[in-house]
């Protein structure tokens, strides 16, 4: 059986005390896994089904990273739909909840562009999207990521059924060859390991099978 604690985690009080009021106590299998890794600022594959606790695994990651007075986006979460992306950016600020000033949001398709650009322009630390908005604004230079330091593509298995590949390659030409690299599946297909190979930098492996 799990029984480890956040407490036991290299964590901030504030961000501990953000999880525990969550009703968090005990990490999933996946979390406990994953997360010394994450915080150790390692590229991390992980592998565990739907409902494992993967969103709290990069979350907790990128809000241990985040410098919150550098107003430039940190982190960039990429979701292979714009329901999957909101539900990230709910767990995210959830995790985040009595954090002052913390700006996350989401740039979707199906959504005018124009109101998410300006919200960019007011400054943002954490950006999840989809593959073809991302682009978009990368393209247009409403986005920048030059001083992005974590990147995670979230639901990778989905991201490449969907024939995102190419999309998710350019939004990765835009950001910083120093960063920290998390992949997110509920498989390990070989697609996904190569996709791994392309953008990680010796990647820790965590998978949680079934039945734990
Ligand atoms: P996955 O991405 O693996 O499908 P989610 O990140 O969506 O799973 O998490 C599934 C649910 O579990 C969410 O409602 C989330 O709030 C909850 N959850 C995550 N971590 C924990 C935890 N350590 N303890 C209790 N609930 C958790
Ligand atoms: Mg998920």
């Amino acid at each position: 059986m799990n029984t480890v604690k956040f407490s036991s985690l290299p964590l901030t009080p504030a961000l501990l005390e953000n999880i525990e009021s969550l009703g968090y106590t005990q990490l999933t299998p996946i979390q406990a896994e994953s997360l010394p890794p994450i915080l150790d600022g390692k590229d991390v594959i992980a592998q565990a089904k739907t409902g494992s606790g993967k969103t709290a695994c990069f979350g907790i990651g990128i809000l241990s990273t985040l410098d919150l007075t550098n107003f430039r986006v940190q982190a960039l979460v990429v979701c292979p739909t714009r329901e999957l992306a909101d539900q990230v950016c709910n767990e995210i600020r959830k995790l985040a909840r009595f954090t002052q000033n913390i700006k996350v949001l989401a740039l979707c398709g199906g959504t005018p562009a124009r109101p998410q650009a300006e919200s960019l322009g007011h400054g943002v630390h954490i950006v999840v999207g989809t593959p073809g908005r991302l682009q978009e604004h990368l393209r247009k230079r409403n986005l920048r990521l030059d001083n992005l330091k974590i990147l995670v593509l979230d639901e990778a298995d989905r991201m490449l059924d969907m024939g995102f590949e190419e999309a998710v390659s350019e939004v990765i030409s835009y950001t910083p060859k120093q960063r920290q690299t998390l992949l997110f599946s509920a498989t390990f297909a070989d697609p996904i390991r190569e996709l791994s190979r392309k953008f990680q930098s010796n990647p820790v492996t965590v998978s949680i099978e079934e039945g734990h």
